[in-house]
């Protein structure tokens, strides 16, 4: 079999390893970026396509322009499952074309340097001495096989987890996860009959039986054109998307003209916190293979852009030591568990809790704010549910109706609080993240216990 050596092979193009290629290109290093797909499908997969601006001002990164760009956002609009509430929390953000977004940066990460071989299937670790060692691909237009030795492998397969999937399962990278823990969603892209009103907001519609444990949306992408779909939980046996998508469409998107539509498909996107440790010796998992997306609201393009940053500054550092070990790429969890890992572990139980609410009490809490926008805003932003003490009498009052509901609200800010500092305790070094796991595994049984009662 032929033989090639690179410094780092990134084994994905898609958001998250495009963005480690572009933070890692003209550095020095030799690289080699492969993806299954032709080059002209690279960052098409089903997708809302809204991203928030914040990631790209925090990461340095180019904003979406041109063809990449098909709407610019101000907020989102939330809907009550009885229609009766709308909330509007501002925001600004983007709704992309995300193929054409994820093909500029790979484009200037090669022409700084970064090889691409499109058409490319990593088909099996190289895995020796407890390290990733590179990969066996095969090269779909040479109809080859290759060995590509690296003295690092990034992972960004996506929700496949293909590559890690076949390490030895000993590996705390190989962790699997529970099917309840990811979404299943769906979605097509279609003009609309007449003009969007406000096609600088994105609605979102929460209805446990329109989207059981998930929500509808309506993503303007232009002003007359949609990203129009629905998420529910997964593993809970329920019937197929399609059902739920061809039941409901009109009651979300009635303007919509299904004879004129550009795209349709579903896909999974994991909702829970990020895989326990990002990397082992010789490997570093990013993006939905490392369970990076939020776990509440499932986007994970702006969560996929930190964890392909944090990774390119650890691979930085490991070439300067020369030292590819878990402890030396360990700064990747550091690096993105302050960024974004905290805040995800604490929305996992807050996702874990509103998934269990019925709409009635979706209604009320609404209705009544026993939680509010600035509530809603803040936790999305920051991860912690504040129930501030200035506005104990409104919500005692306004949880008078439901008493339940306002007793294990505040139960459950106090745990999503403490699971956010165990997350910012963060092991140093690998040494200390079997103490810290079991820590993590015994605070969110004993949360689901509160939360079930
Ligand atoms: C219906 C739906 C709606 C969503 N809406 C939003 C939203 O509005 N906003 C948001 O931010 N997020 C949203 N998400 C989540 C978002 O799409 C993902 O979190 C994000 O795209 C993950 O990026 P990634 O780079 O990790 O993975 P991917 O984009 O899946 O990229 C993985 C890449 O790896 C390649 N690959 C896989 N295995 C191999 C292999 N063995 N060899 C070579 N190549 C391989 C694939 O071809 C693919 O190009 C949504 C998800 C779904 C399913």
């Amino acid at each position: 079999m032929k033989q090639v050596n690179y410094d780092l092979l990134i084994i994905g193009g898609g958001f998250a390893g495009s963005t480690a290629a572009w933070h890692l290109a003209n550095k020095g290093l030799k690289i080699l970026l492969i993806d299954s797909k032709p080059w002209s499908r690279i960052g098409d997969k089903p997708c809302g396509d809204a991203v928030s601006k914040e990631h790209f001002d925090n990461l340095g990164m180019p904003y979406p322009e041109g063809e990449q760009l098909e709407q610019k956002i101000e907020g989102i609009k939330l809907y009550s499952p009885d229609m009766s509430t709308e909330w509007t929390v501002k925001g600004e953000g983007f709704e992309i074309n995300a193929p054409a977004y994820t093909q500029r940066l790979l484009k200037e990460a090669q022409d700084r340097g970064v090889e691409v071989m499109d058409l490319t299937t990593a088909m099996k670790p190289i895995f020796q001495d407890g390290y990733v060692k590179g990969a066996v691909i095969f090269d779909r237009r040479k109809e080859e096989q290759i060995e590509v030795n690296a003295k690092i492998v990034i992972e960004a397969t996506g929700y496949s987890r293909s590559f890690r999937s076949k390490l030895p399962q000993e590996l705390p990278v190989a962790e699997d996860m529970d099917e309840k823990d990811s979404d299943i969603a769906y979605r097509e892209v279609a003009y609309t009959r007449s003009d969007i009103e406000e096609p600088t907001y994105l609605k979102i519609f929460i209805n446990q039986t329109t989207s059981p444990g998930g929500y509808w949306w309506y993503f303007p992408k232009g002003k007359d054109k949609v990203n129009i779909g629905l998420g529910i939980q997964g593993g809970m046996g329920y019937p197929s998307i399609y059902t739920f998508y061809e039941k409901y469409w009109k009651d979300y998107g009635a303007d919509v003209d299904r004879s004129r539509m550009i795209v349709k498909g579903g896909a999974l996107v994991p909702t829970r916190r990020p895989l326990d440790t990002l990397v082992w010796n010789g490997v570093i998992v990013i993006g939905d293979s490392g369970y990076t997306a939020n776990p509440v609201h499932g986007g994970g393009k702006g969560s996929a852009m930190i964890s392909g940053f944090c990774a390119a500054r650890a691979v930085l550092n490991a070439f300067e030591k020369g030292d590819f070990s878990a402890n030396s790429l360990w700064e990747t969890n550091i690096c993105y568990n302050d960024r974004y890992g905290a805040k995800q572990a604490s929305l996992e139980l807050f996702r874990r809790f509103l998934q269990k609410l019925s709409d009635d009490d979706i209604n009320y809490g609404m209705r009544k704010k026993v939680i509010r926008e600035e509530d809603l805003l803040e936790a999305s932003t920051t991860g912690d549910l504040q129930l501030s003490v200035a506005d104990k009498a409104i919500r005692v009052i306004a949880g008078i109706g439901r008493p339940s509901l306002l007793y294990k609200l505040k139960n459950v800010a106090q745990y999503m609080k403490d699971v956010k500092a165990l997350y910012k305790n963060y092991p140093t070094s690998p040494e200390g993240l079997g103490q810290w796991r079991s820590n993590v595994r015994q605070l969110i049984s004993e949360f689901d216990k509160v939360v079930s009662k």
